[in-house]
């Protein structure tokens, strides 16, 4: 019998860096879920500082600004959620929040793209989230600042929207648990690695995302996010 053929992929996941040529290789991708009170609200939460909580995108699931997007299958309630993303320069476990923003590379604007019907399936019938959550170009993601160059980002207006109508529009001020506060929360569940991502959570306002739409999302000082959703 002839063995199977198969091919590996050609390319690691990466994410531009912004000004420069080389690209950030992406290891895996963390989101929390639930770090804004009032988005916490419009989803039936209690935004009383709990924990956070994190699910999980596989790697290959960001995709660059710019690109066009295909509507994905199994889902009619695709939504947006723009994000602050961190992306992790150096690993470890128990990291401090003290010490959290000396592994950081830099910090990016992305959306946590989710098909939220199914997202609500699996709540209410208490299943796994990665069906809604993880799913093919779920991770869009703009160019990385690098650390150096922006501190830390604990304030600045975080907006999103589709075919130049705002849809969310925060501050960085709103979140529930902080950069440092997140990176040490996940650190004590997982040996945090170079090349990790993590989406910080999305302020309120979420929805649907139609085919033919462009969705431009922007944190101040740290830069944008554009999709086109395929006709
Ligand atoms: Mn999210």
């Amino acid at each position: 019998m002839e063995p199977i053929s198969y091919v590996f992929p050609a390319t690691t996941p990466s994410v531009a860096v912004a000004g420069e040529a080389v690209r950030f290789p992406v290891r895996r991708i963390f989101c929390v879920g639930q770090n804004y009170a009032a988005h916490t609200r419009e989803m039936g939460g209690d935004p009383d500082r709990e924990p956070p909580f994190f699910f999980m995108k596989p790697a290959d699931a960001v995709v660059d600004s710019d690109a066009t997007i295909p509507y994905p299958p199994l889902t009619h309630d695709f939504q947006h959620e723009i994000e602050l993303v961190v992306a992790m320069a150096r690993g470890g476990a128990d990291i401090s929040a003290e010490r959290a923003l000396d592994h950081v590379f830099g910090y990016a604007a992305g959306i946590d793209l989710t098909r939220r019907d199914l997202q609500a399936e699996a709540k209410s019938k208490r299943r796994p989230w990665d069906w809604g959550k993880g799913f093919d170009h779920s991770a869009p993601c703009g160019p990385l600042v690098r650390t150096a160059n922006v501190g830390l980002p604990a304030a600045g207006r975080i907006w999103l929207t589709v075919n130049g109508v705002i849809k969310q529009d925060a501050d960085l001020r709103d979140l529930i648990w902080s950069v440092p506060d997140i990176i040490a929360a996940a650190s004590r569940s997982m040996t945090l690695t170079p090349g990790d991502l993590i989406f910080t959570g999305t302020p309120a306002g979420v929805g649907p995302i139609e085919r033919g739409d462009r969705v431009t999302g922007e944190i101040e000082g740290i830069g944008q996010i554009k999709i086109t959703v395929a006709a």
